[in-house]
């Protein structure tokens, strides 16, 4: 298991080139073949022979992995400007922040400074979409989870408003008057508790709301079309983090020191002996993101 990491690079193969001993990396989780019909087109998430660390590949909760150099990214310039445990930190937060980004930025095509923007959920995903619109000029960030923990952290990392459904009445009708009878022109979903997010979803749409559904559900939901039509509506589907220059980017994003409030969603670090606690507190989903320090 583990497909959010970051390391020092101790060997590299003799073919590779990029990278060198003491590096420090992160890479993509989404082991993309480069060879298929999609790969060849470009949609490297949409891989035909995909692999995904830590779930069908060993993943990177060992002390040491090996990693195709294809899917590196190099971490070692954030030392000029941060703590070497800070690097570390930063650089596994970039897969899953880089979900949020291809969805927000690559797939969804982006919006416009001043938008208003709600985000369904405040697990890692949903606090790095928090972050990203932050940074890329949003209006208004409000963030929705049912968990009040997580919401205080999508508070610290940028959300003008927080809202725990649950325990909320007339939500809907709050974010409409909130955004001054507009509604949301982007609202991201990261729950996959679809049946849950869709009539919210519905009740908040501005006119040409985009949503990016990144949450995963096997069920099936609910989507009135005609509303979508009339309002010109759009449901915009993403995966994975691959391509586009995504990682570099947010590389570069953390660098300038334009993503700032990125470490705020680290809320545990445990030891590597301590791996079973951290999957423990992990199942109570109160926390951000939960690191494991494996040395
Ligand atoms: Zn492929």
């Amino acid at each position: 298991m583990g497909h959010e990491y970051s390391g020092d690079v101790v060997e590299v193969g003799k073919h590779v080139t990029d990278f060198g001993k003491g590096d420090i990396i992160t890479g993509e989780s989404i082991l993309w073949c480069g060879k298929c019909l999609p790969c060849r087109h470009g949609m490297l998430n949409q891989c035909e022979n995909i692999e995904l660390m830590g779930l069908t590949s060993d993943g990177a909760f060992a002390e040491y992995m090996a990693v195709k150099a294809k899917y590196c990214w190099n971490l070692t310039d954030l030392l000029e400007k941060f703590e070497t445990d800070k690097v570390y930190n930063l650089g596994t937060l970039i897969e899953p922040v880089g979900c949020a980004y291809n969805g927000i930025f690559v797939s969804g095509g982006g919006f416009l400074p001043g938008a208003s923007a709600v985000v369904y959920g405040a697990g890692p995903i949903g606090l790095g979409a928090v972050a990203l619109l932050k940074t890329a000029g949003a209006g208004k960030i409000i963030a929705l989870d049912i968990v009040d923990e997580r919401l205080e952290i999508a508070k610290k990392m940028g959300a003008d408003h927080v809202f725990n459904p649950d325990k909320t009445p007339d939500l809907g009708k709050l974010i409409t008057e909130l955004t001054n009878g507009w509604g949301a022109d982007l609202q991201i979903e990261a729950t996959g508790a679809a049946r849950r997010t869709i009539p919210l979803i519905e009740s908040v749409y501005s006119n040409r709301s985009k949503v990016i559904y990144l949450g995963r559900a096997d069920s099936l939901a609910t989507v009135q079309l005609n509303k979508m039509v009339s309002g010109a509506h759009s449901f915009v589907g993403s995966r994975g983090h691959s391509g586009y220059g995504i990682f570099p980017n947010i590389i570069r994003l953390l660098h300038g020191g334009r993503l700032g409030s990125l470490e705020e969603m680290i809320t545990s670090i445990f030891p590597f002996s301590g791996i079973m606690s951290a999957f423990e507190t992990s199942k109570k989903r109160t926390d951000g993101k939960v690191l494991v320090k494996v040395n």
